[in-house]
């Protein structure tokens, strides 16, 4: 039952409850008005009794005195038998209005006289019921039927008696007055009844009219605030926070009750309105985030639609930026993105509008939203947004990638720009947002720190990495994929040392595809675990076989190139000794090669399953070294057998006196520390000389010798 109804049913219980009492009160008063009849009925009955008797008794008492006076005057006519004076008397009697009957009888009870003129019952005894009594009575006897009073009189002269004589009064005078007279109370008595009743109806509408008032009373004083509370607080259940109930000036509970429930809706309000601040901001900058972002974004979508007005997202990330994590720590990461913050904050300022929306994503991601004015002539304004976007998006780039300086340290950073365009690219902000990642993705692959406006045909390049990961899916078992070995040599002799080797993907419709694309996508989707040990074994089965084969190479290394998800898995070891065991490969002829930022992930991990390998005697590079954040400072702390400096070094070591000084003092550095240095992408006689120069131990290199089939490579043996 909905609370509505719960508060419709109190004012319903109360009149109900009113309702009851009413008709309590009407039976009681119905069982009154019986009762009042009843006892009238009881008074009528009573009272015409008490004047029966009254009337019957004077009647009785005038009979008795008439009957007594009339036996007088009877002694001589009926002593001498005058039967005329007896008939004067009866009919002096017979006149008077009630009497109904005279008759004088002799000693047997016979009638002598009853006042006719003829007189035809002379003689007849009487046989009427009351004759017995009347006739055998010593004295004046009254009797009675229904009707009539029969007074009887003997006459009597001294102790003889002569006869008597009967005088029967009529009771129906008696008796119509008796009715008149009770029917005269009964109606007087009606008469008070009536008006009492009348009073009683009075009270009783008056007992309606309360009942309704008290109604009216209760819902409004009780029914109607609670009924506001309900309302409101339904309000708030359903999510509308700013729902109030009006400020109540009432003293009492209720009003009490009121304020609390005011003052809890307020505190509800303001604690929605932090919990929303809250869900809305990025803690760390104090940026809006996905959220508040995503909503505003929708919200301005739907205001723009058919407004023909322009919106650039801005999606930048910073490049590398995992390794300032993985380097320098969290803290170092957060101090970092805080600045980066505050100086997109400052470039934003300088190019948005006021409708400029700056969000961070989360990690490394920050999101602009610039809205252009409106679209004349489409191209025009449109172009105006778009031209807004570019200059953002420039001074994004040439502003991040200014260094930063964090716990004392200079990081070089940089920043890749994706942007997108509504309404030209996409109509809806999940596709705005999905265009701003590819457009951004495609400035990392088009060598990070640039922008770059999303177009189609990126939709195409992401859809080609989908699919060459489904290519990719069973490569190895078609023969799609070989492995190429790049010889490395000696600086110091010029002799063959080892060989790396790096792998190759013959694509059936698509030709050789370069391991920097394919690696990327086997690494993203995984498929690096089951393509990397199978790499690594058919090396193994390679270098093996160069030992039988010749002399020169049977003290030949093998440097495989392993990805930092290989060694995550924490598989490595176990893949090695068994590769190790089944081929036959001597541990110190198999060199694994790993990049900086595998190692750096996590190097308590990465530095235990290092030890673990270089204890079976296997030989652990770092590659590209140099390019990461680890500083020569990180050699002491990562066990490894070797670094191979990076190409980028190496191309400028004749030109850039800086790369000859690093890669000169990562050689000393190396050698202090037992580290063998080999040099990576030596392309001319200049470089492998200067290399040489400096104390480099072993190079490789398209100058000395380019990657080849195992074959072709097994030629150099001989
Ligand atoms: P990397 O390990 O640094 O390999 C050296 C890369 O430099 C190879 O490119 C090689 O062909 C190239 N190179 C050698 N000498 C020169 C030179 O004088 N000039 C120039 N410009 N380049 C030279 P590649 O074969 O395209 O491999 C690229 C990267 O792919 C490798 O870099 C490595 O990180 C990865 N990779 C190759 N094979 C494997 C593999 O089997 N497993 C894993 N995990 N990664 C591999
Ligand atoms: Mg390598
Ligand atoms: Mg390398």
């Amino acid at each position: 039952m909905s609370l509505r109804w719960r508060l419709r049913g109190l004012q319903a219980k109360f009149i109900v409850l009113v309702g009851v009492t009413l008709l309590l009160m009407l039976a009681t008063i119905a069982l009154m008005l019986q009762r009042q009849g009843a006892m009238q009925d009881e008074v009528v009955g009573k009272s015409r009794e008490a004047m029966h008797s009254l009337v019957f008794e004077r009647l009785r008492q005038h009979g008795q005195a008439q009957s007594a006076q009339v036996a007088e005057s009877l002694v001589n006519p009926l002593y001498y038998f005058d039967l005329d004076e007896i008939g004067v008397i009866a009919r002096s009697l017979l006149r008077q209005p009630d009497v109904r009957y005279v008759l004088v009888y002799d000693t047997d009870g016979d009638i002598i006289h009853d006042g006719s003129g003829d007189i035809p019952t002379f003689g007849q005894a009487m046989r009427d019921p009351l004759a017995y009594e009347a006739v055998s009575a010593n004295g004046v006897h009254a009797q009675w039927t229904e009707r009539v009073l029969d007074v009887s009189s003997p006459v009597r002269v001294g102790d003889q008696r002569l006869g008597g004589v009967r005088i029967g009064y009529s009771l129906d005078a008696v008796r119509a007055d008796e009715t008149a007279a009770s029917n005269a109370l009964g109606e007087s008595l009606g008469s008070i009844g009536t008006r009492h009743l009348w009073w009683v109806v009075v009270a009783m509408l008056g007992l309606v009219a309360l009942g309704a008032m008290v109604s009216y009373a209760l819902q409004r004083a009780l029914v109607r605030p609670i009924r506001e509370l309900a309302d409101v607080a339904r309000e708030i259940e359903a999510g509308n926070f700013s729902a109030t109930v009006a400020p109540s000036a009432r003293n009492d509970e209720l009003g009490d009750l009121m304020r609390a429930f005011g003052r809890m809706s307020d505190s509800i309000a303001r604690h929605d309105r932090d919990i929303r601040r809250m869900a809305y901001t990025d803690a760390l900058t104090g940026l809006a985030n996905r959220l508040a972002f995503r909503e505003s974004l929708d919200q301005r979508l739907m205001q723009l639609r058919g407004q023909g007005r322009s919106l650039a997202l801005l999606f930048a990330d910073i490049d590398d930026f995992k390794r300032v994590n993985d380097t320098l720590g969290h803290d170092a990461g957060d101090e970092a993105l805080v600045q980066f913050a505050n100086r997109i904050a400052s470039a934003v300022e300088r190019y948005g509008t006021d409708d400029t929306l700056l969000a961070r994503f989360g990690g490394d991601e920050f999101v602009i939203l610039l809205q252009g004015g409106l679209l004349q002539g489409g191209s025009g304004a449109d172009g105006n947004v778009r031209g807004l976007a570019e200059a953002l998006a420039e001074t994004l780039v040439a502003e991040l990638a200014r260094p930063i300086v964090v716990q004392g340290r200079q990081l070089f950073l940089g920043t890749s720009v994706g942007i997108t365009l509504f309404p030209d690219d996409a109509a809806g902000a999940t596709a705005l947002m999905k265009n701003g990642d590819i457009a951004m993705y495609q400035a990392k692959v088009a060598g990070k720190n640039c922008h770059r406006f999303y177009s189609r045909a990126m939709d195409q390049a992401v859809e080609r990495s989908v699919r060459m990961e489904q290519d990719l899916r069973g490569a190895w078992g078609r023969g799609e994929l070989s492995l190429v070995y790049q010889p490395i040599y000696r600086l110091a002799d010029g002799s063959l040392v080892g060989a790396e080797a790096l792998l190759r993907w013959r694509h059936p419709e698509q030709g050789n595809i370069a391991p920097s694309v394919f690696i990327d996508v086997a690494e993203q989707s995984g498929l690096i675990e089951t393509i990397g040990p199978q790499a690594l074994r058919t090396a193994c089965e390679d270098a093996t076989r160069w030992h039988a084969r010749s002399a020169r190479g049977a003290g030949l290394f093998v440097s495989v190139n392993v990805s930092p998800r290989q060694l995550r898995s924490g598989e490595l070891p176990n893949q090695v000794a068994s590769v190790l065991r089944d081929t036959g490969l001597p541990p110190a002829q198999l060199h694994i090669e790993l990049t900086e930022t595998a190692v750096l992930g996590d190097e308590m991990h990465a530095g235990a399953l290092l030890a673990k390998l270089r204890s079976t005697g296997v030989k652990v590079w770092l590659d590209d070294f140099g390019t990461g954040f680890s500083g020569l400072s990180h050699l002491r702390r990562v066990p490894a057998d070797g670094v191979k400096i990076d190409r980028s070094f190496i191309s400028d070591v004749l030109r850039d006196p800086d790369d000859l000084a690093l890669t000169t003092a990562i050689i000393a550095m190396a050698h202090s520390l037992g580290i063998t240095v080999v040099a990576e992408g030596v392309e001319k006689e200049g470089q492998y000389a200067i290399l040489r120069e400096r104390g480099c131990d072993l190079a490789q290199g398209y100058w000395i010798g380019h990657p080849v089939p195992a074959d072709e490579f097994e030629t150099l043996l001989v």
